[in-house]
């Protein structure tokens, strides 16, 4: 695995704007009911490894996921590192909402995959934008927020608008893996996310990172070519470096400082 440096920009995407899904939403279903559904598809799901009844596999899930739920009442979260977890969910929710949190802060390479997927991939893309631009934020709380407290500036660019736009959806699907850090570790298939109110579902939780890369190649899917360049694990540019083979995979995330997460899977 090589470091070569990346383009990095501060530049928002030119591209990028906000969008209102396509799809008319039903009326989310209440919380006690979803709650209920979360509870009865993690214990569908998780087999019995003990008895010999493996977990199940990413395309179970998902088909359980399009058994209970309206594709337009589900989302599926991309941080645009690659494209797998779209592209799975699109083989049975053709046209899903595909959230992408534009911070502001990406790489070039970030964006340039963001429109590949929006090219490529049967979903819609959902910019999501924080309420503030860059240069608003500098004004309100001086330049560079990210340097002096990177947890105040992901609340007001990643978790705040991520919580805003899943309100009404019933469903949000992520790409969190076990194997990304030892915060990960316990990764369900499927829980109910307290904090925002919805059934949470991780259907590449078991996956490992070469077996990302391996149904990217295998289905021609849109990744970032940051992977290849060292960047196990891609976030904001001023926050992610690469990292040096056999490191912990986010140890590229927020170097030097005590933050491990951006506070959306906490
Ligand atoms: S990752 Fe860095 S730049 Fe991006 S929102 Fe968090 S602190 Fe800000």
């Amino acid at each position: 695995m090589s470091t070569t440096n990346p383009t990095p920009t501060a530049s928002p995407n030119p591209a990028a704007t906000t969008q209102t899904p396509t799809r008319p939403r039903p009326e989310p279903r209440p919380v006690e009911e979803l709650k209920a559904l979360a509870e009865a598809g993690a214990r569908e799901l998780a087999g019995d490894p003990a008895g010999g009844v493996p977990e199940a596999n990413p395309a179970d899930v998902i088909r359980w996921v399009s058994r209970n739920f309206d594709t337009a009442a589900c989302a599926v979260a991309c941080s645009m590192a690659d494209a797998a977890l779209p592209h799975y969910v699109a083989q049975y929710q053709p046209g899903v909402d595909v959230l992408f949190l534009d911070t502001g802060y990406h790489f070039r390479e970030t964006y340039d995959t963001r429109n590949e997927v929006a090219r490529r991939v049967d979903v819609h893309i959902v910019d999501v934008l924080p309420e503030q631009t860059v240069g608003e934020q500098d004004a309100e709380f001086g330049k560079d927020l990210f340097a002096r407290d990177p947890g105040l500036c992901c609340a007001r660019r990643k978790v705040a608008p991520l919580k805003k736009s899943l309100n009404g959806y019933e469903l949000w699907f992520t790409g969190v893996r076990r194997d990304e850090a030892p915060t990960r570790t316990n990764t369900p298939l499927i829980t109910f996310d307290e904090k925002n109110g919805l059934v949470k579902v991780n259907p590449l939780a078991a996956w490992t990172f070469d077996d990302l890369l391996d149904y990217s190649r295998a289905f021609d899917v849109p990744v970032n070519p940051l992977l290849s360049q060292g960047y196990p694990s891609i976030g904001c540019q001023p926050c992610t470096r690469p990292v040096a083979e056999g490191e912990d995979p986010r140890a590229g995330r927020w170097a030097g400082s005590t933050k491990t997460e951006c506070g959306l899977h906490t």
